[in-house]
């Protein structure tokens, strides 16, 4: 079993409110991994602090095996994090390719001196976006819409796109927050299947849902947080008799992930 992602006492402050308290886990290459909790749990904040988003108050992250607490995004990107967001962050006016080309892009700023000094450098780093592109597309089924423009294609269709540009950086993990919200029952399918195909490639997925039926179907393990704290972590059937879980969820409608 590979360790890809590892946090050890993370902790997140926003001034006096405790985010994200002392959270820590670990994924393993392959895994099915679900984050769940009620709202304001801390489920989006921790997704922030692993994808460099924010720093931690507190704790570290550790990425292969390597200490990347402080990274930046792009940073991070380069060494196999990918994620996605709650409210998706697609350019609607673009193409699908260059979407996925834009999350392949490693990050680098290339400086415009250098690109006009050093063309040849500048067109080698661009076929290897480009290639990256195309891979994550293929790999997503996605290569023959190349050329739609995203705000032309179905909901579902476009968190795929999102997925396809979280992988187009060589991801060894993702990150997914929330990606069912807003699908219909088919698309709900095609995103588990894309999950599983992810997993099955021998990527470590890390997922916030909302969808119980969905977590429950589709996880190897759930960590649950409430009040920023992790309460529980187990397989899927341990953490639902689990009596901290059900207390947690209780007071709410339809127990929130
Ligand atoms: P979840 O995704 O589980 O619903 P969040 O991580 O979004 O929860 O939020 C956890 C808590 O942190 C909430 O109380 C929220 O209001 C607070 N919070 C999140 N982001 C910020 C921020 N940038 N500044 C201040 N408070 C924040
Ligand atoms: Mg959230």
């Amino acid at each position: 079993m590979t360790v890809v992602l590892e946090t050890l006492e993370l902790t997140k402050k926003f001034g006096g409110l405790v985010a994200v308290n002392a959270v820590s886990l670990s994924v393993n290459a392959g895994e099915a991994f679900a984050i769940i909790g009620p709202n304001g749990a801390g489920k989006s904040t921790f997704l922030n602090l692993l994808s460099g988003l924010m720093p931690p108050s507190y704790g570290d992250i550790f990425l292969n095996g390597e200490a990347v607490t402080r990274n930046a995004p792009h940073a991070l990107r380069k060494q196999g994090m990918a994620r996605t967001f709650q409210n998706g962050r697609l350019f609607p006016r673009l193409t699908v390719l260059e979407n996925v080309m834009a999350g392949a892009c490693p990050g680098e700023r290339a400086h415009l001196l250098e690109i006009f000094m050093r063309r040849k450098i500048y067109d080698k780093w661009q076929a290897t976006i480009a290639g990256r592109a195309e891979a994550a597309l293929r790999r997503l089924n996605l290569w023959g819409l190349r050329d739609k423009f995203v705000k032309e294609l179905p909901f579902g269709v476009q968190r795929n796109v999102e997925i396809a540009r979280a992988l187009a950086a060589d991801a060894r993990i993702v990150l997914l927050d929330e990606p069912a919200a807003g699908l219909n029952s088919a698309e709900r399918v095609a995103l588990v299947k894309t999950l599983n195909d992810l997993k099955n490639q021998g990527l470590a997925v890390v997922l916030i849902e909302h969808d119980m039926s969905l977590v429950m179907a589709w996880s190897d393990r759930i960590a649950v947080l409430n009040f920023g704290e992790k309460i529980a972590e187990g397989a899927p059937q341990e953490v639902r008799a689990n009596p901290r879980v059900i207390e947690a969820y209780l007071g709410t409608e339809d127990g929130h992930a």
